[in-house]
């Protein structure tokens, strides 16, 4: 049958056979031309010692249909595992996590009856970059990796959903007073491009006080783009407030590939007793063929789906005595929308979706910055107490290029000109800056620093080069300096 599409189908650990199961009948009674291609992941994959969740072999199904539909999975404890969304949406290069909420009042109890959010979240970097190390005996790091690229990617992907649209405003969210360079720069991408899209309304709040806002009151805001870890803490709380995290779907959005699954996990605790929501994962399948171009079968499901919930057939995590007609398990729930297939909501606004391929969002590197190296950090293990005695015996390592500009720990400057009060651990940054802005330094300059550092009998543990970029300092000052 023509423009049949293929889909690679797995439906995860807990409740996700069940909640698949009641998806994909909805799927095949509507006549969604689909054709499923299962594969297995989750749990028992972890156990028989696939670390990604996957066996090697099923992703040439996801390769080839570059769709996926699939259920949660029971994250493993333990080290040595990887988690399959994450090494997913990286390997697939489904770089925006697209997470619609709807207010359905007032048939599904909120306190917030007007809700009509997006929450759009960058999906491959931020501190998911998952690159972490112990540098001491009292420190462990995660870095925080924000690039160009990505948020330019995931920016004008915000953008350009909402033209598509036709929403009215952008809220980005940052906490860029504290991490000026990382979040600065997703902040300073979001002007840039905001630019061109004059007709829609823009804004920008430090994302503390915006979360706050948007559980208070999120009838204010309309499209949020937020990076990883804001949105995976955001999205949950819009579900949450539009009635159960049970109904929240979501779409990892690429180029070339994406993935579809309702944003809640495993709910191990419901899994087998025919009581779990299907209507997440059954949002995020239709929100798969809006994307395959086949928003006429998508409109079927999804007004069906409204008029059983407008019709008060609800599963138990949405029941209320108050509202609902009916209490029913995820398998009749299922039914009840396949009896509705063709049929409006009364009162709900029924749907009607236009084909919505997303343009491919193009980045284009731009010329490099003029990059001059102009000093070194050098963190040292070190168990002393007395910032004043690692000051002394570093002093030592100075030379007619280089010289310790300032010592911190945890970020705050304690030499010169620290406080006794100050609380300090064993992890110090050293920084080593040019005696003279006329002298130029490069990487022999560097290693000769560590040589001498080295023969001092100190534990230097890492570097971090400080360069200027066309003039600007690519760097953080020390708090307090
Ligand atoms: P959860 O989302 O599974 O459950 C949270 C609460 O919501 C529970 O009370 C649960 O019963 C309820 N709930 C969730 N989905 C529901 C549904 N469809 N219908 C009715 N009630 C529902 O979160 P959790 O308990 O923190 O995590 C359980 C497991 O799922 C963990 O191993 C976690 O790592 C994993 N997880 C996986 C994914 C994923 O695969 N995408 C996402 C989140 C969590």
């Amino acid at each position: 049958m023509p423009n049949r599409i293929p889909v690679t189908v797995a439906s995860g650990d807990g409740i996700g056979p069940e909640i698949m199961e009641a998806t994909l009948r909805v799927l095949e009674a509507a006549k969604a031309p689909l054709d499923f291609e299962h594969i297995e992941i989750g749990q028992k994959l972890y156990h028989q010692g696939h670390s990604a969740g996957i066996r090697p072999d099923d992703w040439k199904s996801l390769r080839r249909t570059g769709l996926f539909l699939k259920g949660p999975i029971t994250t493993p404890e333990g080290g040595g595992m990887k988690s399959l969304n994450v090494t997913v949406r990286k390997t697939l290069g489904l770089f925006a996590n697209v997470r619609p909420v709807k207010s359905l009042a007032p048939f599904v109890v909120t306190k917030h009856p007007i809700m009509d959010v997006v929450v759009i979240r960058e999906n491959e970097e931020d501190l998911y970059a998952g690159i972490e190390h112990q540098q001491t005996d009292e420190v462990v790091q995660c870095l925080k990796l924000i690039t160009r690229p990505g948020s330019e990617k995931i920016i004008r992907y915000a953008f350009e959903f909402a033209r598509r649209r036709n929403r009215r405003k952008i809220t980005c969210l940052t906490k860029d007073n504290i991490m000026k360079l990382t979040d600065g720069l997703f902040h300073r991408i979001f002007d840039e491009i905001g630019e061109e899209y004059p007709e829609i309304e823009k804004e920008h709040l430090i994302v503390d006080i915006g979360m706050a806002r948007l559980a208070a009151a999120p009838e204010l805001f309309d499209i949020l783009v937020v990076p990883n870890l804001y949105g995976d803490i955001i999205s949950d709380i819009t579900a949450e407030l539009s009635g159960s995290v049970g109904m929240g779907s979501s779409a990892n959005i690429g180029d070339r590939a994406a993935m579809f699954e309702a944003i809640h996990g495993s709910a191990p605790a419901i899994a087998g007793k025919n009581i779990a929501n299907p209507s997440g994962l059954l949002r995020s399948a239709v929100t798969m063929l809006v994307h395959t171009g086949h928003g006429n079968v998508a409109g079927t499901i999804y007004n069906a789906w409204q008029r059983t919930i407008e019709d008060g057939v609800h599963t138990i995590d949405v029941y209320s005595p108050m509202h609902s007609r009916k209490s029913v398990g995820t398998a009749e729930f299922a039914d009840a929308v396949i009896e509705r297939l063709g049929e409006q909501p009364r009162k709900l606004p029924p749907v009607r979706y236009e084909a919505d391929r997303p343009n491919i969002i193009h980045y284009t590197r731009r010329p490099p910055a003029k990059k001059t190296l102009v000093g070194v950090d050098v963190f040292i293990h070190w168990p002393g107490e007395q910032v004043n005695d690692l000051a002394v015996q570093l002093k030592e390592a100075d030379n007619d290029r280089l010289r310790l500009q300032m010592i911190s720990n945890r970020g705050l400057t304690v030499w010169p000109d620290g406080y006794p009060e100050t609380f300090c651990t064993d992890h110090w940054r050293c920084r080593f800056y040019v005696t003279d802005d006329a002298i130029s330094i490069d990487g022999g300059d560097v290693v000769e620093l560590l040589k001498r550092v080295h023969q001092l009998r100190l534990d230097f543990i890492k570097t971090e080069h400080l360069y200027l970029f066309d003039g600007r300092p690519g760097f953080s000052l020390g708090q307090g300096q």
